[in-house]
């Protein structure tokens, strides 16, 4: 028996690839979902996955996302993520990151990769050292460098449009956010948000990223099990994924939930809890894109700021459609998202299929 194909998380993946090299050491899966709307794409996570089990359903259930992701973004791009069994801090060497390249180079361009969790900038160039199918290089001619700068941007105004809808007010201006994690793009939207006036609440495990804040921004901070119970006007979780379950959604005080962090919802079921108690929530995989659209600039060559910027003005009348037609129709948002992202790919689908 199978168990790619009995798993839970496969959905009709195009292709789902194990690489091995007993020279470097190199464990990893790369998951082609669709390539639909164009090549894969998608970042490689790197991590100590105990049982192949685990980096398995990581690696389907991730590049699914991709592909909807991507779809939501309009971007000619479908999905695909890789796993890397092992210990970024111990295991991760350059042979075994060239090894990884040539995994990569040996799929021919349906697949391309870039940094995610345990994996960054500076690995990205050794893995380019043996395929072109790699992206978020920090140097180079098409270099787009860090996402999180614009997946920031992205949550701001994302937020905002969450905030119009649910609270019909024009600005972030006197309201109170509690933002979970302020690292790369928490604290980005951080400074957007105390610079446009909002109040901050925040919590974080790494007590520099604390200080900071409060420095700057003037910032309550709160332990990271509180921040669930902020009385605010937003939540915006940008750290784990998997934070909106059936433990904490019952807890929240806030009428809108806006954030960066992937996979926000455990189960689709906690989804539905959040629009029982009132909660607007804004689809991660929606509001999140802008780092996938700076990095897709990059693959579709000569990186072009105003390419990215246009794409993310789009995304965001997305996100404001996906709220009008959510309360049109008494559905959840990504209910509504899920929808229009399942018919965007299918649409490629056949189309491609002539
Ligand atoms: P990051 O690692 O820079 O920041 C995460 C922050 O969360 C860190 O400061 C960390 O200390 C903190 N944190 C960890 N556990 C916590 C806890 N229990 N409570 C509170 N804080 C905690 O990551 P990032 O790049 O800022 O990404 C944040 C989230 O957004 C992730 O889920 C990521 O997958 C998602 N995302 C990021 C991008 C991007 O462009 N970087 C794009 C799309 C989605």
């Amino acid at each position: 028996m199978s168990a790619v194909f009995d798993s839970a998380s496969f959905d009709d993946h195009e292709a789902v690839n194990f690489s091995h090299c007993p020279e470097t050491g190199l464990k990893a899966i790369i998951a082609v979902h669709s390539t639909a709307l164009g090549p894969a794409a998608g970042g490689c996570r790197m991590r100590l996955y105990e049982r192949e089990e685990e980096a398995l359903t990581d690696v389907l259930r991730l590049s699914r996302g991709m592909t909807y992701k991507n779809a939501m973004a309009e971007l000619p791009l479908g999905g695909g993520k890789s796993v890397v069994v092992g210990d970024p801090a111990k295991d991760k060497t350059a042979r075994l990151l060239e090894s990884l390249g040539d995994a990569v180079e040996r799929l021919g361009g349906d697949y391309w990769i870039a940094e995610d969790m345990g994996i960054g900038p500076e690995d990205m160039a050794i893995v380019a050292r043996r395929t072109r199918y790699v992206a978020g290089l920090a140097k180079g001619k098409a270099a787009s460098g860090d996402p999180s700068p614009v997946t920031a941007e992205g949550i701001f105004r994302g937020l905002k449009i969450a905030v119009k809808h649910k609270l019909q007010r024009p600005s972030v201006k006197g309201l109170t956010v509690a933002i979970q994690g302020i690292g790369h793009v928490g604290y980005g939207l951080a400074r957007l948000l105390h610079e446009a006036g909002a109040s901050l609440v925040v919590s974080d495990v790494n007590q520099a990223a604390l200080k900071s804040a409060v420095a700057e921004f003037e910032a309550d901070v709160v332990d990271p099990d509180s921040i669930y119970d902020v009385d605010a006007d937003v939540f915006a979780p940008c750290a784990a994924g998997a934070i909106l379950n059936a433990n904490t959604v019952p807890r929240l005080k806030v009428p809108v939930v806006a954030g960066a962090a992937n996979n926000q919802l455990d189960v689709p079921e906690s989804g539905a809890l959040l629009k029982q108690r009132g909660i607007l929530y804004a689809p991660d995989y929606v509001i999140n894109g802008g780092g996938i659209i700076n990095v897709a600039g990059e693959i579709l060559g000569n990186y072009d700021p105003a390419w990215v910027r246009a794409k993310l003005d789009r995304l965001m009348q997305t996100l404001d459609a996906v709220f009008t037609e959510s309360a049109r129709q008494d559905l959840s948002p990504e209910v509504v998202a899920d929808r229009i992202a399942r018919q965007r790919i299918e649409e490629a689908r056949l189309r491609k299929a002539g």
